[in-house]
């Protein structure tokens, strides 16, 4: 069991600084250099040509679709766009890379200078430098079979599938995230994830992390104070989630902490994360740059975007996660802590959906944000994954609106739909919940309440109309909670002729 510092001491005592690389699979429908199919979860090696496979004379061809992803992702992460950027080949000999190579872009990235401001839960914006974003291919995939962990040691053997092999990525590297302090694993997740929401705005890439579409390698370093220069970094390879990129921040920071406090020095190295234990155990001592022997890659032309084509793509970027929740909360009203609070739970799709069905924006939040999530916590379900649509809960406040049914009987509604009784109007229809409105029905039963309780009617007619409660009480009963209870209040009163 490793030794660890609390967390809230380590960061008290220790500067953290995060430096974070993304790599984001993106959807095209081929690879980065060849025409095979770049689709996912097909037979192992299925899905390759001798470009993929590392043949010898097999010649590369750039994806120019890949390159105008690339460009997307570039411009929405402010950086700036080269005139001209050359291929590199990064050499290193693992059997997933059939070529002994990567192709990867070294000091001269396709992307580079740029910024995100990433949101907190809390509201904080904390904003992280882009150093690059680069073009490379994906390596195939190794299985070790025969261990426990799925790792290679104590494998008995490995399987290689080519299939991911030359599939287009694009690498995001962040410069040193510095001045977060105590807030550096939520800062780390808060980023990985705006990356991912903008993938997906983009439309360049699905960005599912369980396929590993979205993966980061997390890069902790601390230092005594925020003027030091920087510590010895680790680098934990391959995070791909969200709440794992958080854990793995903060056990990095206590771990390191243990080893600073003895007087150790942090070895720069690759280390993995194990999910299951919530630990990071030490990979390989990192390669510096040079280890790689990067040097051009001489089988393709340089990438030049003309500055037409890059100024062409910036104005069809579409609308970026940020502003648009920043125009929606303008047009929905919402206050900025309601606002945090639909975001974080993941509603503002559904709010959006609900208020296009006829819904307030106040309205579809207070079923959302309340009812239903409450409903999902009982469940632990997402919101999303409730069996009712964002449709239904607009027909449904359209009958609170329209006075068929009040807030209360709205509720047992909710029970139908969710029930999989069907639409919100047959659910009052076949559950008989309508409010009765029609007077004749409701004097039926206010005349039975006033024979039940001649006090009561005693004292309203001596002019103390507080009692009145108990027959209004007595006539909601006999009428399941359907009756208009002020049109009740109404009658009462009408009748005793108070
Ligand atoms: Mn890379």
């Amino acid at each position: 069991m490793t030794q660890m510092v609390d967390y809230a001491d380590a960061v008290r005592r220790y500067d953290p600084v995060l430096g974070i690389e993304v790599h984001v699979e993106l959807g095209t429908r081929t690879k980065m250099f060849c025409p095979a199919e770049a689709s996912f979860g097909a037979e192992p090696n299925t899905q390759t040509t001798p470009v993929s496979l590392g043949l010898p004379g097999a010649l590369p061809v750039v994806n120019g679709t890949a390159v105008e992803y690339a460009i997307r992702i570039g411009l929405a992460l402010n950086c700036q766009i080269a005139e001209s950027c050359r291929f590199a080949r990064k050499n290193y000999f693992y059997p997933d890379v059939p070529k002994n190579f990567q192709t990867s872009q070294y000091d001269e990235p396709i992307a580079f200078e740029g910024w995100l401001d990433v949101e907190l839960e809390d509201g904080t914006i904390h904003r992280v430098e882009i150093e690059r974003a680069h073009m490379e291919e994906d390596a195939g995939k190794n299985t070790h079979v025969g261990g426990s962990t799925g790792r290679i040691h104590g494998a008995e053997y490995s399987l290689v599938d080519y299939n991911r092999a030359g599939i287009p990525l694009v690498e995001i590297v962040t410069k040193p995230i510095t001045g977060v302090g105590d807030r550096a694993p939520e800062v780390a997740r808060a980023y990985v994830q705006a990356l991912r929401d903008i993938f997906r705005v983009l439309d360049v890439s699905e960005a599912r992390m369980e396929r590993g579409n979205v993966r980061a390698d997390v890069n902790v370093s601390l230092r005594p104070t925020a003027e030091s220069p920087l510590g010895t970094r680790t680098e934990t390879k391959n995070v791909n989630s969200f709440r794992s990129v958080e854990r793995v921040v903060r056990h990095e920071i206590s771990r390191q902490a243990v080893a600073l406090d003895a007087g150790e020095t942090i070895v720069q190295e690759t280390r993995h994360w194990h999910e299951d234990t919530g630990v990071t155990t030490s990979g390989r001592v990192k390669s510096d740059a040079e280890d790689y022997r990067y040097f051009p890659e001489p089988d393709l032309v340089p990438v030049e975007p003309s500055r037409e084509w890059v100024e062409e793509i910036r104005a069809t970027l579409p609308e970026l996660p940020q502003a648009r929740r920043r125009r929606l909360q303008t047009e929905w009203g919402y206050a900025d802590a309601e606002m945090r609070d639909v975001v974080n739970a993941g509603a503002i799709e559904l709010i959006e959906a609900t208020v296009a069905a006829g819904s307030s924006p106040a309205a579809a939040r207070k079923w959302w944000m309340g009812e239903l999530a409450r409903r999902a916590k009982q469940d632990e379900a997402e919101l999303a994954d409730l069996p009712i649509t964002p449709a239904q809960i607009g027909e449904l406040q359209g009958l609170v609106d329209a006075g068929r049914i009040n807030d209360k009987i709205a509720r047992q509604v909710l029970d139908g739909v969710l029930a999989g009784e069907g639409d919100p109007e047959s659910v009052v229809v076949s559950r008989g919940l309508e409010i009765v409105s029609d007077d004749g029905a409701l004097l039926a039963a206010i005349d039975e309440a006033l024979a039940a309780q001649p006090d009561v009617v005693e004292k309203v007619r001596g002019g103390n109309q507080g009692p009145v409660g108990a027959i209004i009480g007595a006539v909601m009963k006999a009428t399941r909670g359907q009756a208009d209870a002020k049109r009740v209040r109404e009658l009462v009163l009408e009748r005793i002729g108070a």
